[in-house]
């Protein structure tokens, strides 16, 4: 009952959009009809098991289309899709886009996961969890295989958030809590969360051999999610300077452009295809779920 709910507000909301933007466009209305013209595709950024250089998974990252051809990076998007409610309709179109590119590949492969991030709403109401449980049945994908990146700016009626990251993990899905130490999050608060990985983010990442005060942090914060017993994703890895840190700090995951930019579809399949051959015996003991 719910989905059909959802679907029938999302047109409302797309409807209510486009009709008070009909005179002159404006960056919502636009939105709106890119919204309802279905605009949005999907790229995937391999996630590395940075101990065996293993694929075992990506991210999924939104783009807009425009119908010239040309991409809209989300940054430019996704502040303005959050705040007129757009953002429902179009995390809607990325799980579909997910199940259209990535299906058949998920049912053969099992360690294979494909990482959403969520937007404050998703991570409040919860009803992307029927969303995802609906499509990703008729697709036979098993929940494990999706992961879930909330950031901090979607905790902030955090009882609600909570109840949502619970129930993420019963269905079992994994919950990541991403652009990790952007926030402000203590230790009292994230201990209250239920999670399984911590992403940090970049700009931590970034400061790896760095003299910064920054550079002081990052080592702390890996500690802090190993005392949590949490995975860690590091994102934006760019050398293997920084690559070499991580794997010093068993950090479990890179993401990054030193492993591979984000890739269109039939380019993410190819690169995890060849990945797997290169990893070979080694491969396939990724557990990820504990
Ligand atoms: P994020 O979730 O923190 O995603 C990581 C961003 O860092 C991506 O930017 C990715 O392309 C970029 N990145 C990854 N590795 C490197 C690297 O080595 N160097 C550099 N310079 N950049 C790297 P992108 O794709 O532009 O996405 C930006 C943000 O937009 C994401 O940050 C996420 O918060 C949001 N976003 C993307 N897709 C979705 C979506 O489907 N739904 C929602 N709600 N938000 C999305
Ligand atoms: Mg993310
Ligand atoms: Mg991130
Ligand atoms: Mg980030």
């Amino acid at each position: 009952l719910l989905l059909p709910i959802g679907a029938f507000m999302a047109a409302f909301i797309i409807g209510i959009v486009v009709w008070l933007s009909r005179k002159r466009l404006s960056p919502l209305g636009e939105l709106a009809i890119a919204v309802r013209n279905r605009e949005f595709i999907v790229h995937y950024q391999p996630i590395v098991e940075l101990a065996s250089g293993a694929c075992v998974g990506a991210e999924a990252l939104v783009r807009w289309r425009r119908p010239d051809g040309s991409l809209v990076r989300p940054d430019l998007f996704i502040p303005l899709a959050e705040e007129s409610g757009l953002i429902m309709p179009i995390t809607d179109q990325v799980i579909e886009a997910i199940i259209a590119d990535l299906a058949a590949l998920l049912r053969m492969d099992r360690n294979l996961h494909i990482a959403i991030n969520l937007c404050a709403g998703d991570v409040t109401s919860g009803r992307i969890l029927d969303v995802l449980q609906d499509r990703l049945s008729g697709a036979r994908i098993e929940a494990a295989q999706i992961w879930l990146e909330a950031t901090e700016r979607g905790f902030i009626d955090i009882d609600a958030a909570r109840a949502t990251l619970i129930q993420a993990r019963e269905r079992g899905h994994m919950v990541v809590i991403d652009d990790f130490g952007t926030g402000y999050s203590s230790l009292q608060y994230l201990e209250g969360l239920p999670m399984d990985a911590l992403k940090i983010d970049k700009s931590f990442i970034d400061t790896i051999g760095r003299d910064s005060a920054t550079s002081s942090v990052t080592p702390h914060i890996i500690e802090m999610a190993k005392t949590l017993d949490l995975r860690i994703v590091a994102e934006g890895v760019e050398t293997e300077e920084q690559a070499e840190y991580l794997r010093e700090r068993d950090v479990h995951f890179g993401q990054g452009w030193l492993f591979s930019k984000p890739l269109p579809a039939g380019e993410f399949i190819r690169y995890y295809q060849n990945a797997k051959t290169r990893a070979g015996s080694g491969w396939g003991n990724v557990r990820v779920v504990a």
